[in-house]
């Protein structure tokens, strides 16, 4: 059996920017695993980098404040420009056109965040990983590789892993677990068994709006990816706007059992849409606090709506109360023939899937955003469902990232330690430097 001193499970940001600080940092011998031969999550796809503390990082869960992650920023950011094809697609320093924009979205009492943005688009993602992986030199890849178990035994962690049916064994002295969003459950339930205490955290759930880019236009020219924060007055909820695409397209997650729809954009082709999500976060406590199950049982019941995929809804349908229809679909008297929609999602109702209260929240934003963004509800506007973003497996942990179990480390968005791929690099980053200052 192969030994390693760090074991790290997933290849996405926060185990590759973890394994780079770990060899910064004079460890060697560290192994990556991963199921996929690339990782599953937006390194592969999009690639859209928000170089912001506010934006995908939290502070209070990584126990860090301004400064630090400030600075943590500066490093990953080195690290991530330098690949050639990424490009600066939102530009801070005097511009004057970003105040405008605050302004407008006061005047609404919405709050406006325009962070530095850099893209390197869907089409260039595996050039970026093997960018990422190319600064590795003490780490050894077992991709295709997947984690079935994790025991322990005599002061060791052993990984027991399936690759192309047979199963292999690994050791190390510590774990540092970043599984995504995909391998979330999968941790929680394997981890569970050796001790480790984990709770759920909140899920966002909404739509993913997709309109003729001309409309959002004024302002992605401005901020390529503009996050607008709601607080509802109805039921004081918090609702935002969430990966925005220009001149991109509709994508959808396969589960399973369920559907999820998403976005991306390429580098060189563009579509004449814009897309972008709109979700409403739910926290849940008593007596009911399974954010996990809520959020499936909802994306379960789009699944059965739609046959099988995803629902879509025409702005024009949504504002009658009439579900919309294959026949009317792209009419041209309605003016849907505005926006093609660039993914074949169900026509149908969004309404008879997503709780009042969501569907409510959601409504009183969109009309809040058109008259920041004049134009968005155009009755072409199309509105995509289920969008949910699973940030619900979270596991409670020190400063340096350790969970309650000593050698077993956590980063990155499957374990509620970011939302997105500067922050999971960041918490890949702390994770490291946690385990080097107590285990090396
Ligand atoms: C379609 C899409 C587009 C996105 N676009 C963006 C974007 O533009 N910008 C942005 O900031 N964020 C984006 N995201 C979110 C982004 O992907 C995540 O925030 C980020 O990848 C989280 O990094 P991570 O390292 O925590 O996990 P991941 O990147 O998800 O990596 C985890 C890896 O662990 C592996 N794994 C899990 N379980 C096992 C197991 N049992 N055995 C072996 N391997 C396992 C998985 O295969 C996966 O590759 C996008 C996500 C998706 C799905």
């Amino acid at each position: 059996m192969k030994d390693f001193n760090v074991l790290i499970i997933g290849s996405g940001p926060a185990g590759l920017f973890a394994a780079i600080w770990l060899e910064r940092m004079g460890i060697d011998r560290i192994a990556i695993f991963d199921r996929n031969q690339y990782p599953a999550g937006g390194l592969l796809n999009d690639g859209k980098l928000n170089f912001d503390y506010r934006v995908g990082i939290d502070l209070d869960e990584l126990q860090i404040d301004i400064e630090a992650a400030q600075s943590l920023i500066k490093e990953v950011r080195q690290i991530f420009i330098e690949f050639p094809r990424c490009q600066q697609v939102t530009f801070l320093e005097n511009n004057k056109e970003i105040d405008e924009w605050r302004n407008v979205a006061q005047e609404n009492n919405v709050q406006f965040i325009a962070p530095e943005q850099w893209h390197y688009g869907t089409d260039n993602g595996k050039k970026f990983v093997d960018y990422l992986r190319g600064l590795l030199s003490h780490t050894t890849f077992f991709l295709g590789t997947e984690i079935i178990s994790i025991e322990k035994e005599n002061g060791k962690y052993r990984f027991i892993c399936q690759k192309n049916r047979k199963t292999e064994k690994y050791s190390g002295k510590v774990v540092l677990a970043s599984p995504g969003r995909g391998g979330a459950y999968w941790f929680r339930d394997s981890s569970k068994k050796i001790g480790v205490d984990n709770n759920f955290g909140p899920i966002d759930v909404g739509v993913r709006i997709e309109l003729n880019r001309k409309f959002y236009d004024p302002i992605t020219d401005v901020v390529y990816d503009p996050k607008f924060i709601f607080q509802t007055r109805r039921h004081d909820d918090r609702v935002r706007t969430f990966c925005t695409n220009p001149g991109g397209r509709v994508r959808v997650e396969n589960y399973g059992n369920f559907k999820l729809v998403n976005g991306d954009a390429l580098f060189k082709h563009k579509t004449g849409n814009t897309n972008f999500a709109l979700i409403n976060t739910v926290f849940l406590t008593q007596p009911f606090s399974d954010t996990t199950e809520f959020g499936q049982m909802i994306a379960r019941q789009f699944f059965l709506l739609g046959g099988g995929r995803p629902i879509v809804q025409r702005v024009g349908d949504f504002r009658e109360g009439k579900r919309s229809s294959k026949s009317t679909f792209n009419s041209r008297s309605r003016h849907f023939d505005r926006c093609k929609a660039t993914y074949n999602a169900v026509p149908g109702d969004i309404t008879l899937g997503l709780p009042a209260r969501i569907v409510d929240n959601l409504w009183e934003s969109m009309k809040t955003l058109d008259k920041i963004v004049p134009g968005i509800l155009h009755p072409s506007t199309l509105l995509y469902a289920p969008e949910i973003k699973f940030f619900d497996t979270h596991f409670p942990t020190d400063q340096h990232l350790e969970t309650n179990i000593e050698g077993i480390f956590v980063a990155g968005d499957g374990t509620g330690k970011s939302r997105g791929i500067v922050g999971a690099a960041i918490s890949g980053i702390i994770a490291a430097k946690g385990i080097v200052e107590k285990y090396f």
